[in-house]
């Protein structure tokens, strides 16, 4: 496995794997990483004969400058990890390297789906995503691409770019990986402490209770959202950011009468820890969560 630290270098090496017909897959991450990385890299495997992971603190999508300085890394750990899965390249540019001073070029996708959600609440964030991933997309010229479905909002936005700058770039989607209890595998979840902890797991509670509530026929969008919030909301600590049923045909709030496919969506500060979480009704089952 190579580390690959400058951009030339990267591009470089991308061109020659293509040049010998080599299909390459990247796997953008922000380091820290865990089982749902892991995952994506070993579907990155099945897809392509070279695999690029990228690790880079991306500045641009932190809207709070204290996420940022808080986020864990764990490089060292991180490179084992990849080389255990061999990995061809870890690419870890400089920060200084991907924004240098002077940068001012921002890629934004506009429209319903960077209305609702994180979007609201977290100003600025996908723009500093699609930024980056652009970049990233520039540098290492994959022909495909592996994101987590655990970001729904980042996976919808990021394949509107490609097909909307008509990227030859194949989007390929992992599903989400969790922990026994149920609690989606987040970077950040090892910022939790113990009484963090048992609180997070009330994210997939609140879904599993509210998909097993449309289950039995319960259609009304304020009871299903309500279901959620009041499952994290037991737990003092616990901040809820937004809870939402989306229609992720239009990316509107559901107003009328939830369906199969509506995405019941949640995001919370578990002890000042910023997670997220999704189920698409009457499509998904989260496993594990026990509940009463
Ligand atoms: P991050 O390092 O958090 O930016 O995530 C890098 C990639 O890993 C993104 O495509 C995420 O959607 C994906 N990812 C994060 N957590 C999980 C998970 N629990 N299961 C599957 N994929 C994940």
């Amino acid at each position: 496995m190579q580390r690959i630290t400058s951009i030339d270098e990267q591009r470089a090496w991308s061109r020659d794997r293509r040049a010998a017909g080599e299909r390459i897959a990247v796997v953008p991450t922000m380091g820290a990483l865990h089982e749902g990385h892991l995952s994506l890299i070993r579907l990155a495997r099945e897809q392509a004969d070279r695999v690029v992971v990228t690790i880079f603190l991306n500045p641009t999508q932190f809207d709070d400058p204290g996420d940022l300085d808080q986020y864990p890394t764990s490089l060292e750990d991180d490179l084992i990890a990849c080389d255990q899965l061999d990995v061809d390249v870890v690419f870890t540019p400089e920060r200084s390297a991907m924004y240098p001073s002077g940068y001012a070029t921002f890629a934004e996708v506009v429209g319903p789906v960077n209305e609702v959600m994180c979007a609201v609440t977290r100003p600025g964030h996908f723009r500093g995503v699609t930024t980056v991933v652009l970049k990233l997309f520039h540098i290492v010229e994959p022909d495909c691409a592996v994101f987590g479905e655990k970001d729904l909002q980042q996976v919808l936005i990021i394949g509107r770019m490609i097909a909307d700058l008509d990227l030859p770039i194949e989007l390929v989607v992992g599903p989400t990986v969790r922990e026994p209890d149920g609690l989606a595998m987040s970077s950040r979840n090892r910022r939790l402490g113990p009484e963090d902890r048992a609180a997070a797991s009330a994210m997939p509670q609140g879904l599993v209770k509210a998909s097993r509530a449309f289950a039995d026929g319960e259609r009304e969008p304020m009871e299903l959202v309500n279901l959620v919030a009041e499952e994290l909301l037991m737990h003092p600590g616990v901040d809820v950011d937004y809870a939402e049923l989306i229609d992720p045909a239009t990316f509107k709030p559901v107003g009328e009468q939830a369906q199969p496919g509506h995405v019941l969506a949640v995001a919370a500060f578990v002890g000042g820890v910023r997670l997220i979480d999704h189920i698409a009704l009457g499509l998904q089952t989260i496993p594990g969560p026990a509940t009463d």
